[in-house]
């Protein structure tokens, strides 16, 4: 049965606490089995508000990334967003690829432009396409009513930017162009994601801005996408050393208690990176009814 997506920008308002998870469409059959039954148990023990599911490198992912959109929005019931990027399709694909999934009942997109292929340092957009995130966000809104449009956000700043001014300037380019809200790159030092919600403020951007968190498992894993590990969080992973147990115990505490800061200087939307692994999540979630800042159970 397909099921019609309610626009997340409608999801946001609501006073309680909101929590999305992040997946990526598998690779193999291996990798299939993995992502649903990781699905089912965030359905059962987790309760996420809505779920997105990543956009693989040079389009790659198309065809997956639809196919597990789907069921994740037919075949288990989460409000879902698809990831999309400007790379190696033109303005005619992203229509295109945008119109299938609003047949299919979507009503949400993350829009990204996307890396360089592995091996080129500078992205280059394809001959028909968009050089960026910001005109993909447009070409959304010029052709596609209804749509909740994120984008990303960088506290740490994009590795690409030629400044952290830079960086806000565009990104308030692209919430001009009609962005619902912003999902920010993982962090760990919640003074970064503060200071970065202050200065988009302060530039007029009223929006929702959502902190991006993964329980960490390795600071190398960590690194790949953020630059800043704090000195009290290294320490932590380097008494645990090879003790897996112990290593997991760091990261799903970290993740608790950033969410917990946060929550209480009055954040409220929180997107977890999961990478197709339910456990750690489910933790940090547990922790948080635990300490009375969720409440048990799914809320509708
Ligand atoms: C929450 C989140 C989800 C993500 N999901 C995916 C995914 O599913 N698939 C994937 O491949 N990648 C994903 N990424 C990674 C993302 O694609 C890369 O970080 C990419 O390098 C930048 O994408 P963007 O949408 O932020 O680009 P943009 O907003 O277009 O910015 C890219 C760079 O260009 C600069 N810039 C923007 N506009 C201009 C302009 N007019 N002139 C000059 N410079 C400009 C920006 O400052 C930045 O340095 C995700 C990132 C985040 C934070």
């Amino acid at each position: 049965m397909m099921l019609k997506n309610r626009p997340i920008g409608e999801l946001l308002a609501r006073s309680r606490p909101i929590i999305s998870v992040e997946f990526f469409p598998p690779k193999d059959e291996a990798g299939g089995a993995q992502i649903v039954e990781t699905a089912q148990e965030i359905r059962e023990h987790l309760h996420p508000d809505f779920v997105s599911i990543t956009y693989g490198a040079g389009g790659t992912t198309r065809e997956r990334t639809f196919r597990y959109a789907s069921i994740l929005k037919d075949e288990y019931g989460f409000e879902v967003m698809p990831h999309l990027t400007c790379v190696g399709s033109s303005r005619a694909e992203l229509r295109e690829i945008i119109a299938s999934y609003q047949a299919a009942g979507f009503c949400n997109i993350m829009a990204l432009r996307g890396d360089p292929p592995r091996g080129e340092t500078e992205f280059r957009p394809h001959p028909d396409g968009l050089p960026y995130a910001r005109d993909l966000v447009e070409l959304i809104r010029q052709n596609f009513a209804g749509f909740s449009v994120g984008v990303a956000g960088y506290p740490e700043v994009h590795p690409e930017s030629a400044s952290p001014e830079k960086d806000l300037y565009f990104l308030k380019a692209k919430v001009q162009a009609g962005a619902s809200f912003i999902t920010t790159q993982l962090f760990y030092d919640n003074a970064n994601f503060i200071s970065f919600v202050d200065k988009c403020r302060s530039l007029g951007m009223d929006l929702p801005i959502i902190p991006g968190l993964m329980p960490i498992r390795s600071a190398k894993q960590a690194r790949r996408f953020c630059r800043h590990i704090p000195p009290e969080l290294e320490l932590a992973l380097e008494t645990a050393g090879d003790d897996p147990e112990a290593t997991r115990e760091v990261g799903v505490d970290w993740t608790y208690r950033q969410v917990a800061n946060l929550m209480d200087r009055g954040f409220k939307a929180f997107h977890l990176y999961i990478m197709n692994r339910s456990g750690m999540a489910v933790d940090v979630i547990k922790r948080l009814r635990e300490s009375g800042r969720l409440q048990a159970g799914p809320v509708k």
